[in-house]
């Protein structure tokens, strides 16, 4: 017999033949959602990788110019591919990672009232005239020009554009605000020296936040609010992170707080007051200053990667627009204003910066692309036998654990050992990876559980792993 002929249960209409040299792995449907039936194989996966020096058209990504191991391991498992300097194609693992960490930040966004818009990337050079930083920001701004001569940025920030949106609306009432309006976009910044692969790049995701308040002690308060979201998110991230006095640098504004990840690639110099809770950017300190301003505390200095940054603007934007609202007295009175960044392709890699080892990536366990990867036995080996029951036990978690449904990757590479495929899981960084392996053949059956957060290995039953994976959660 040279095929089965397998028809859909949803589709029933929908009949293949489906040819018997591929059963193991390949009955699927392709009308079907995700699911019993229909498993995620790893080698239909797109992961291009391994680039030789002459094919990479930027010096910094050179396999001999690697000094940062985020940029190695995205690059070496297929998780980015460079297109030209600062610019990279972000692969299918990178976007799940992605398209996770945007739901976390959705999350707590909208948890303190955040109302999310996209603006263009497109922005008039006016806007930009308008508040002197067409000028200012000189050649970080990408320019372009339309085909009847205007002019363009290519939105490196968008507190100009969005201020612009707000002072459109005539008849704002101070009963509306406060305005939380966020956006997760493409930023671009010509940066003079793009490096570090995803952490320092000239076209990256940022989600940037406006908020527009009536007072400025309703706008302080929804500054407070903004930063205990941040550290809520970094916290669910299981991120360590510290939130320093900043400058405000080109933004401007009053008050200003960076969020650092603190590790030695880190460009950004902190001090820190071991005894209370004061640290800084270094730049914005008196240089001779060696101790606490708060304590007087001796200070101790760290590096950091710089993920988020909060501003205090006040009307430094608003008064150029004319951004304003009718307060109680029915006079009109212009918006005071907050602005947030979080810089979302660096948090990915600064994350694994922090998380992995010199060999494997390490994400958080939010944000793995995959949560479970499972290697059936070598084909031709003695555990060939089980190959069934990996894929029993697929669907087992699927129907026990359904929040897994699309989290679960098959390594159906079979002509590879056990060993080497448990190799790049582990260089990949699924938090759960499991073997069929000789207990297979145990009854009951018992497969190896690699559990990468515990760095535990057990050895459980269909069942235990079910109840171990229901507690998984996915966001
Ligand atoms: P840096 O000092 O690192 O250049 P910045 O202070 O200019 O950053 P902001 O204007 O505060 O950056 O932007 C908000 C966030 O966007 C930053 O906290 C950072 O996480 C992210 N970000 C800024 N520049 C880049 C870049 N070139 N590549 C990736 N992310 C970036
Ligand atoms: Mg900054």
């Amino acid at each position: 017999m040279k095929g089965l002929l397998v028809r859909c249960r949803a589709w029933p209409r929908l009949a293949t033949r489906t040819p018997q040299l591929c059963r193991p792995f390949l009955y699927r449907c392709q009308h079907c959602a995700p699911g019993r039936g229909q498993r995620l194989v790893l080698s239909g996966m797109f992961q291009p990788q391994n680039l030789r020096e002459d094919q990479v058209l930027s010096l910094e990504d050179r396999p001999s110019n690697l000094t940062c191991k985020s940029q190695r391991l995205m690059l070496q498992g297929g998780l980015i591919l460079p297109a030209s300097p600062g610019c990279y194609h972000l692969l299918p693992y990178t976007v799940r990672a992605m398209e996770k960490l945007v739901r976390v930040i959705d999350q707590e966004m909208q948890a303190i009232g955040g109302q999310k818009i996209d603006m263009p990337s497109l922005c008039p050079a006016e806007l930009w005239r308008a508040t002197s930083r067409w000028q200012l920001m000189a050649k970080e701004l990408l320019r372009l020009r339309d085909r009847h001569g205007k002019e363009y940025c290519l939105g490196p920030t968008h507190e100009e554009a969005v201020t612009a949106l707000v002072a459109s609306q005539k008849n704002l009432s101070y009963k509306q605000l406060p305005f939380l309006l966020y956006q997760v976009t493409r930023k671009f910044r010509d940066e003079p020296r793009p490096r570090f692969g995803l952490l320092r790049g000239r076209e990256f995701y940022m989600k940037d936040m406006y908020t527009f308040d009536s007072s400025p002690e309703a706008a302080r308060q929804t500054y407070s609010l903004v930063c205990d979201a941040y550290c809520s998110l970094f916290n669910r991230l299981g991120l360590r992170f510290i939130k320093a006095q900043a400058d405000v640098g080109s933004i401007g504004g009053t008050m200003s707080h960076e969020f650092q990840l603190p590790v030695d690639i880190g460009e950004d110099q902190l001090v820190i007051c071991p005894s209370c809770s004061f640290s800084a950017n270094k730049e914005t300190l008196d240089s001779l200053q060696t101790n606490c301003p708060a304590c007087q505390g001796p200070l101790t200095e760290t590096k950091g990667i710089e993920v988020g940054h909060t501003f205090y603007l006040g009307t430094k934007y608003s008064s150029i627009f004319s951004a304003q609202f009718a307060n109680a007295h029915g006079e009109l009175s212009l918006a005071e204003m907050g602005c947030y960044g979080l810089g979302v392709t660096r948090i990915l890699a600064a994350a694994l910066e922090v998380l992995s080892t010199e060999d494997c990536i390490r994400w958080p366990s939010l944000l793995a692309p995959y949560q479970v990867c499972l290697i059936p036995p070598k084909k031709g080996s003695k555990e060939a036998a089980a190959t069934e029951l990996v894929e029993q036990l697929h669907d087992h978690i699927i129907e026990r654990a359904p929040q897994l449904r699309g989290e679960v990757v098959l390594d159906d590479r079979t002509h590879l050992t056990i060993g080497s495929r448990l190799k790049d899981a582990h260089k990949l960084g699924y938090p759960f990876v499991i073997i069929a392996g000789k207990r297979a053949l145990e009854v009951p059956a018992h497969f190896e559980v690699w559990c990468q957060n515990t760095g535990e290995v057990v050895f459980l039953t269909q069942e235990g792993i079910a109840e171990l994976l229901a507690q998984v959660q996915v966001v």
